[in-house]
């Protein structure tokens, strides 16, 4: 009877995590906290986001902390609490500072870092909160999900992105060989799980696959231009025949929504690549990003316009999204 019940109540868990289309709470409810706190992980789950997006980066001291950028001075205090800390270039690294530097930062809404100026004016406010927010990392991240996964008994996957891996390397790191054991311990690790490992770089996606072994699911993301940091082809990948090469390896593809669906001129029907077409024929999902209701995309009448392109009209598998609530919202209706 036990185990019928903790089979039903798997069932369900894995039905939560994996109902079509998905919807990725890009960097957290990062649209009502700021990105990658553990306070914005604990509102998307709350929101009911099926996945949650961490973004990774190695201190000094090797730990993989959740951040969007190899930099810290865009989202954190580091400038002020650390001068003299940057690169030449003006940069504050976060590979420069060990984990108990960084846990001192205080984190706030994404900023210019050279006027202080809010990337996104109408979110969370940048100045003078009462609350301190702090870098988590990875660690810390998967235990507050699993903790609220327990708690709610609704099950949000993970969604996590190896950030700049030929970068690390170049600064004598390996960033994959840090976050795959973790991943592992926390029970992430084949495709069964409720896990997508994400990558802009094609060579370290074959690499994940071929030489570390990685068995969970695998998203090449895909940039708007025609190659990426590392050099990746992103034009080559995206062909009828870069496809079927790539779900050699991977699972699906994580596309700039203007790869998908643009709006040609204000007032237009939106315009429609075969992106989607193709990916699915070579049996990979799409999960394209960023929905933003305070950032659409150029020409794009609203973020319901937006939502029915994507989720309606092009069919994808999942979205990444800033208003996990916005977006689960229209799939209701
Ligand atoms: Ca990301």
């Amino acid at each position: 009877m036990k185990t019928v019940l903790v089979s039903l109540l798997l069932a369900a868990v894995s039905a939560a995590a994996d109902s079509k289309p998905l919807v990725i709470a890009h960097r957290g409810a990062s649209g009502y906290l700021p990105e990658h706190t553990l306070e914005a992980k604990a509102y998307a789950h709350a929101l009911g986001a099926h996945y949650i997006e961490q973004d990774l980066v190695l201190t000094k001291d090797n730990v993989p902390v959740v951040l969007h950028d190899i930099h810290l001075d865009t989202t954190t205090d580091v400038a002020r609490r650390f001068p003299g800390r940057a690169r030449v270039d003006g940069r504050f690294y976060a590979i420069d500072f060990t984990l108990a530097e960084v846990k001192q930062l205080i984190v706030s809404e994404r900023f210019n870092a050279k006027t202080g100026a809010p990337v996104y004016p109408e979110r969370y406010p940048s100045g003078a909160s009462p609350a301190e927010f702090r870098v988590s990392t990875l660690e810390e991240e998967l235990q507050l999900i699993a903790g609220l996964n327990r708690a709610t008994g609704r099950t949000a996957g993970i969604y996590p992105e190896l950030k700049q891996p030929k970068w690390h390397r170049a600064q004598g790191r390996d960033l994959a060989k840090a976050v795959l054991p973790i991943l592992a311990r926390h029970g992430y690790a084949t495709k069964a799980d409720a896990c997508f490992l994400q990558c802009f770089e094609l060579a370290e996606v074959r690499r994940l696959r071929t030489e570390l072994g990685w068995q969970g699911r695998l998203i090449m993301l895909i940039g708007g231009g025609a190659k990426g940091e590392d050099g990746t082809d992103f034009a080559a990948i995206c062909t009828p025949a870069g496809l079927q090469d790539l779900a050699k390896i991977a699972d699906g593809i994580g596309p700039a929504i203007g790869r998908v669906v643009t709006w040609p001129a204000a007032g237009a029907a939106p315009k429609f690549t075969d992106l989607v077409a193709h990916a699915q024929t070579a049996k990979l999902a799409v999960h394209p990003y960023t929905v933003r209701r305070d950032d659409l995309p150029r020409n794009c009448p609203s973020i319901d316009a937006l939502h029915a392109a994507l989720l309606r009209d092009a069919r994808v598998d999942g979205v990444f999204t800033d208003f996990t609530d916005v977006t689960l919202a229209w799939l209701k209706r």
